[in-house]
């Protein structure tokens, strides 16, 4: 893997601050326009049909300051001066279990990890449940108490819930909604407004893991790869990076649509480049197979225990250090960097000279993935 740390170091251009926002103003009107009129499965892949669906139907309606950030959670501003950060977020995976994980560590973790981008520390959940008919309790209760220890494990309590059952037919087994909150500690600010041209960009480890295990668990692909889910709780390797690099500027977990869908989110809202390196991509051989075989671009497979950290180029050496240190961070790597040129585009640095242009995701490649 090469290191580019130091071009990105020695590379940035100037930038004037206030341009910074003049961008943002532009480029969120950019957004995608929604054109259908019937839901797809599109709009549930967390890409370009995601975004447009989200716009036109739910931040039309629902409108305000703390909903139109489109962060992974809401923060919100305490009587006391406290930020109180809030996210949550449904679970419909199929299969329910697969090499790695299950639904209902995805469903602790997945929220969990949504608090730590917003820079919040989780301390409680809700779960609500939504049952199939005939779903079996003894695979209901082996799904909650992973839960359990999920929860255990992060430190944090799931103090409420809800149960439905629908008729048989009605739902695929079980599908889980967690909800959490946690604190902001004073002083922590995150956000694409602080994202400058000379940043760079880390990824916390190795990219496509979990879309690629769920979809070769569904057996219905002659591929047979030893692929197993990231699910993990975050929360722990961004303390980490926050101790280490104090300026850090944004930070998301590239989920449904992957890291090129990511970056394209932090681009549209910043109006800014950023330019990723194919040869600093940590991509898993079996992983870098199967997405060869399936002709799956690994840039848009969904990852549940990583997050991409956008930090001061002059903290990337110890925001780095502060990853590989971490048990989970090992394959953490320097992935690209912001330019402030092409604006609002994500650019593909190949290994040989070339460059390529990444889009958000469009259509649905691996539907039901989380
Ligand atoms: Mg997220």
């Amino acid at each position: 893997m090469t290191d580019h740390l130091t071009e990105y170091r020695a590379t940035g251009p100037s930038f004037r601050e206030g341009e910074v926002i003049e961008r943002i103003e532009n480029f969120r009107r950019r957004r995608p326009r929604l054109r259908d009129s019937h839901v797809t499965l599109a709009h549930g892949a967390g890409g370009k049909a995601s975004a447009a669906l989200v716009d036109a139907v739910f931040v039309e309606a629902f409108r305000n300051p703390r909903l139109e950030s489109l962060a992974d959670g809401a923060v919100l501003a305490l009587p006391d001066g406290q930020r109180l950060a809030m996210s949550t977020d449904s679970f419909v995976v199929q299969p329910l279990r697969f090499p790695g994980g299950s639904i209902g560590k995805l469903a602790v973790h997945g929220t969990l990890n949504d608090l730590a981008m917003v820079g919040a520390v989780p301390s409680w959940l809700s779960a609500a449940f939504v049952l199939e008919e005939g779903f079996s309790v003894d695979e209901l209760s082996a799904i909650v108490a992973e839960m359990a220890e999920a929860a255990a494990e992060a430190g944090v309590e799931i103090v409420t819930g809800d149960t439905k059952v629908v008729p048989r037919g009605a739902a695929d087994g079980m599908y889980v909604t967690t909800t959490g909150v946690g604190l902001i500690p004073a002083g922590r600010e995150l956000g694409p407004q602080l994202v400058k041209p000379g940043d760079v960009v880390l990824i916390s480890g190795s990219i496509g893991d979990h879309g690629m295990a769920v979809m070769l668990a569904r057996g219905d692909l002659a591929i047979e790869a030893d692929i197993a889910s990231d699910t993990a709780a975050v929360t722990g390797m961004v303390e980490a990076v926050l101790a280490a690099a104090p300026a850090t500027r944004w930070l998301r977990d590239p989920t449904r649509g992957g890291v090129g869908t990511v970056c394209n989110e932090l681009a549209q809202a910043t109006g800014l480049a950023v330019v990723l390196d194919e040869d600093c991509l940590p991509i898993r051989p079996e992983v870098a197979g199967a997405c060869e075989m399936l002709g799956i671009d690994p840039l848009y497979v969904a990852n549940e225990g990583k997050f991409i950290a956008v930090v001061d180029r002059a903290e990337a050496d110890a925001a780095l250090a502060a990853l590989r240190a971490h048990p989970l961070g090992a394959q953490a790597a320097a992935i690209g960097q912001i330019t402030a040129e092409p604006a609002a585009t994500v650019v593909v640095r190949t290994g040989f000279g070339g460059t390529r242009i990444v889009d958000m995701l469009v259509g649905d490649p691996l539907p039901r993935i989380c």
